[in-house]
Order: C-alpha cells, then sequence, then structure tokens
C-alpha cells in the first residue's frame, strides 16, 4: 500500500483545477503524472504535499492521511525552485538537512556523495546565485532526499536540464527507487514517462483522461498500426499495402512503413499476401501508437490552457 489519491478535488474561485483525480502509486514504483500546462498536475503536487487542502476527497500514504505523515516521509521538488542565493551548494545541503533534524559527518559525506555524483564537484563552493538553472535544479533535487524520504514528489524534474543531466537524474532515480523510494513525478515529455515508469496517468482539465501501465495507456486508443518492409525497397511495400482497399494510405517513418489497421481488418492476410508473392518480409509488426501519438491522438494537440 502506497499512495492514494481518492477523488480529488480542487477549485479557484471559479476554476476547477483538479476534479476527481483518483490514482495509486504502489511503493517502490516510478509515476508519471503527464499533461500540458495548466492540467491540474502541480496543484495535485501540493495537495499530496499538504501545502494545499483538497476540497473534497482524501489522499493517504500507506493508510494514513498525507497531513500526518508528509512531513516527515515525503520529500519535494517544487516547480518554483527556491534556494537561497548566497550559500554555497554544500551549505545549502547542510540547510536543508538541518531542516529535517539531520546533521553531522554521515550526512555531510552524503552530500558529497551526491555533489559528486550529479557532476557538482567543480560547483561544490560555489554560491547559488553563480550556478546555471540546471545546476541549480540538481542542487533542490538533493536538497529534497537528504532525508530519505519514503515518497518523493518531483514537479517537472527534467526541465531546463540538458541531455547529460537528464540522463543523470534519471540514472539517479531509478537508484532512489531500486532502493524502495517510491516516486511521483510531472512532465511534458513522453519519453521521460516511457523510459522511467511502471505507471502513468494522462490528466487534462484537472481530469485523468487515462491512467495504467505505459503499455495500457498505449493500448487505450484501441488503435493499431501495422509496420511492413519487403525486399525490394518502397515500390514493393507501398504497392502491396496499396493492394488492399480497406487500408489507408501507407506513410514512411524511421521505423519503415506505416499503415493504421482498421477495425475487423486482419493484419495477417497482409503477411500472407506478401509470402505469396514470393516477397522476403524485412519487417511484419503489429503495435499499438507510440506514447506520444496516444498523447497526441487524446489530448488533440491541445496546447493547455495557459
Ligand atoms: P503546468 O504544466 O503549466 O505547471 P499544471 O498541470 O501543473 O500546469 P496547475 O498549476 O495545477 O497545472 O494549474 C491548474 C489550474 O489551476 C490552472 O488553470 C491554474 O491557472 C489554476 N491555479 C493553480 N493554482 C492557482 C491559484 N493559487 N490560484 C488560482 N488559480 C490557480
Amino acid at each position: 500500500m502506497g499512495l492514494a489519491v481518492r477523488e480529488v478535488s480542487k477549485s479557484f474561485g471559479d476554476i476547477a483545477a483538479v476534479r476527481k483525480v483518483s490514482l495509486d502509486v504502489p511503493p517502490g514504483m516510478i509515476y508519471g503524472l503527464i499533461g500540458p500546462n495548466g492540467a491540474g498536475k502541480t496543484t495535485t503536487m501540493r495537495m499530496i504535499m499538504t501545502i494545499l487542502n483538497p476540497d473534497r476527497g482524501e489522499i493517504t500514504w500507506k493508510g494514513q492521511p498525507v497531513r500526518k505523515v508528509a512531513s516527515r516521509y515525503f520529500g519535494y521538488l517544487p516547480e518554483e525552485r527556491g534556494l537561497y542565493p548566497n550559500m554555497t551548494i554544500r551549505e545549502q545541503l547542510r540547510f536543508f538537512a538541518a531542516l529535517h533534524g539531520i546533521s553531522g559527518p554521515g550526512v555531510d559525506r552524503e552530500i558529497d556523495e551526491w555533489i559528486a555524483r550529479l557532476d557538482l564537484t567543480e560547483h561544490a563552493t560555489k554560491k547559488v546565485e553563480e550556478l546555471s538553472k540546471g545546476n541549480a535544479q540538481k542542487v533542490q533535487f538533493v536538497a529534497a532526499l537528504l532525508h530519505h524520504p519514503e515518497l518523493l514528489i518531483l514537479d517537472e524534474p527534467f526541465s531546463g536540464l540538458d541531455p547529460v543531466n537528464v540522463r543523470l537524474l534519471k540514472e539517479a532515480l531509478v537508484s532512489l527507487a531500486t532502493q524502495g523510494t517510491t516516486i511521483l513525478f510531472s512532465t511534458h515529455r513522453m519519453e521521460h514517462v516511457e523510459e522511467l515508469c511502471q505507471r502513468m496517468a494522462l490528466i487534462r482539465g484537472g481530469q485523468i483522461v487515462v491512467e495504467g501501465t505505459v503499455d495500457e495507456v498505449r493500448r487505450s486508443t484501441g488503435r493499431m498500426l501495422l509496420r511492413l518492409q519487403v525486399d525490394g525497397g518502397r515500390d514493393g511495400t507501398v504497392e502491396l499495402l496499396r493492394s488492399f482497399a480497406e487500408l489507408p494510405a501507407p506513410r514512411h517513418t524511421p521505423a519503415g512503413w506505416e499503415v493504421e489497421v482498421p477495425a475487423g481488418f486482419d493484419p495477417q492476410q497482409v503477411l500472407r499476401q506478401a509470402v505469396a508473392t514470393g516477397a522476403t518480409v524485412t519487417r511484419f509488426e503489429v503495435t499499438p501508437p507510440s506514447l506520444e501519438d496516444v498523447y497526441i491522438t487524446i489530448m488533440g494537440g491541445e496546447a493547455g490552457n495557459e
């Protein structure tokens, strides 16, 4: 039993920011909350962290109301980053640890390990105001976990990081999860969810639109794609696909020729036909659309309401 969010709602005046959101994050899992700007991700996280009170609904951690456990067992990387500009990285991290009642050589060693692990060593004696945005963000991430929280809530942890730092942070998240930390993070980017998460929710207009494993979400639209490549290059593949009147026009993708499989159409007949014509099939795949495709189908190209 991990984090349970049950039918939680929150309005700001006329704006229904979060509407009957329910989700479960089992212990040790990395969970992705994905949606456009203004979808309600930050508001949901603030309610989990007890910074905001829900108007309705209930949030529990291992069966206990979050207001009893959040300050001790949860770590939070907020959307608005808040570090003290005049402190060095080490001072800053010692300060955040001390806020949780932790000090001494043990935590100093741990701080140095994180500084090395996140490639901050050459900046360790710099003041926070001298740091780049990405480096300051990494410091704030470390600040969120020095008290060894059971649940880490990360609001857009990858925003503003270059690919090398995205990789470092992903490795850190995977290793924390392996050690049993439960992680919930928000993002706009599908590839982060696809790579890291066991479960995810798509949220829009304050409501969860689809929730489940990455595979379940990919299958949720019911759409299937057929990818085909036969020897002889473009013409052979396209000609074969076009010989089926029921199929829409194929498109070329980095993964080969791709066509949407209409309801009731058995893609195996394409394979049988290819073999019957003596073609050599180098790729035949029937797959749900990518997470990115699903996001665009469900969100309808929505750019957000902020
Ligand atoms: P983003 O990806 O842009 O961070 P989000 O999914 O985190 O967006 P929220 O910040 O939760 O979305 O906002 C949800 C809605 O609630 C938005 O319409 C926002 O304007 C509104 N909102 C959030 N906080 C407040 C507040 N304190 N007062 C009034 N409205 C608010």
